[in-house]
């Protein structure tokens, strides 16, 4: 039996590129679980391993795509059933080990979650990677005491998979969110999602630095590090946290002590990469429970395997809105 998927290479002098091939089963890697692929995500990372950047992909040729969804198709562990609907998020998937831009995947059972009750492959995939990760984030800052009465939150790179998710679950929860982007135009977006505020990623940053800002925010969602990060810290009130999970803007952070100490500030790390099994399974049910699939429908672009190469391009340079969906036929 064959199957297509996108195959990445590098060639001699170092030039790393995709394309679709016509692959046959024995190409699949070793894994107790074979799963007909319905959809797959992108994410940033799927942006720097299909352009061979950050270090992630160690062997060539390499099939990218670090979640998907689908349905099992063959399996030798008691957990699965032929026809079982499953999601497949982190583990290095996609990375390390052949991921998700294929109509078909081999992997360890212990990496999948069936899927929620009422969840189709594809709202799975508008979810991803993004979605699970921003329902990390808001459980982890809920855990740290944040509640609605509490304040307004920030979420930067609003106006990304991760961020405008984070925006929109945010917003069912009950919470007050100002949204940063560096991207007015999607300004109306934000607004539908349910940002009551809009900051400029420009002008927050043009503001002049101090040790320690006016306390704006009761907590953030940061999707990009950087500067960014470190300027927000510096404006977060009382007690309140911050959840870092992302780098767009880059993986150094200048800050100082002083919100920690005078305002208790906590920085909370977010992976979604190597969660538990319990952990991902309650983070699946309460976004089943509580996403608007559609009232984020207009955030949503479906592309072919084909496309990739150009919307991997297009998302590490932060030009893609909400989220890409690849569907692998
Ligand atoms: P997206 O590209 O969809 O979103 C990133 C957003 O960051 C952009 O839309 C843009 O938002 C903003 N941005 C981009 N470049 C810059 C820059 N130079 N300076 C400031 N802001 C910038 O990516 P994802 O939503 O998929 O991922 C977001 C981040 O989270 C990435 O760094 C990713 O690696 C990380 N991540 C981490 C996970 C974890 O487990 N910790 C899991 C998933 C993602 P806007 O235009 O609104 O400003």
């Amino acid at each position: 039996m064959s199957f297509r998927a996108l195959l990445t290479e590098k060639a001699e002098d170092g030039t790393v590129s995709s394309a679709v091939q016509i692959l046959e089963d024995a190409r699949l890697p070793e894994g107790d679980v074979t799963v007909d692929i319905e959809w797959a995500g992108l994410n940033y990372k799927d942006g720097l391993c299909l352009t061979g950047q950050g270090g992630l992909v160690r062997t060539y040729p390499h099939v990218a795509g670090v979640d998907f969804a689908g349905t099992v198709r063959e399996s030798d562990d008691s957990r699965y059933r032929v026809g079982d609907k499953v999601v497949l998020t982190g583990w290095r998937v996609g990375e390390a080990y052949w991921g998700g831009y294929s109509e078909r995947a081999r992997v360890k059972a212990d990496w999948l979650v069936p899927l929620p009750n009422g969840l189709s492959a594809r709202d799975a995939m508008i979810m991803g990677t993004a979605g699970l990760t921003a329902m990390l984030a808001i459980n982890r800052l809920e855990w740290a005491g944040l509640s609605p009465s509490k304040g307004d939150v920030l979420v930067t790179g609003a106006a990304g998979g991760v961020g405008s998710i984070s925006v929109a679950l945010l917003r069912r929860l009950g919470y007050s969110v100002t949204a940063l982007s560096g991207r007015p135009q999607h300004a109306d977006m934000l607004r539908d999602l349910g940002a009551a505020n809009i900051i400029n990623r420009n002008e927050f940053m043009e503001q002049p630095d101090k040790p320690l800002e006016s306390a704006r925010f009761a907590a953030a969602i940061d999707c990009v590090g950087g500067a960014v990060l470190g300027k927000l810290l510096r404006q977060i009130a009382y007690g309140g946290s911050v959840a870092s999970l992302g780098n767009a803007a880059g993986i150094k952070l200048d800050t100082n002590v002083l919100p920690f100490l005078l305002r208790g500030v906590n920085l909370l790390g977010i992976d979604s990469v190597m969660q538990p099994f319990d952990a991902r399974t309650e983070a699946w049910a309460r976004l089943a429970d509580l996403f608007d699939f559609a009232a984020y429908a207009g955030n949503v672009e479906e592309v072919g395997l084909d496309a990739l190469p150009e919307k991997a391009a297009q998302i590490l340079s932060g030009a893609i809105k909400g989220r890409v969906l690849i569907n692998p036929k």
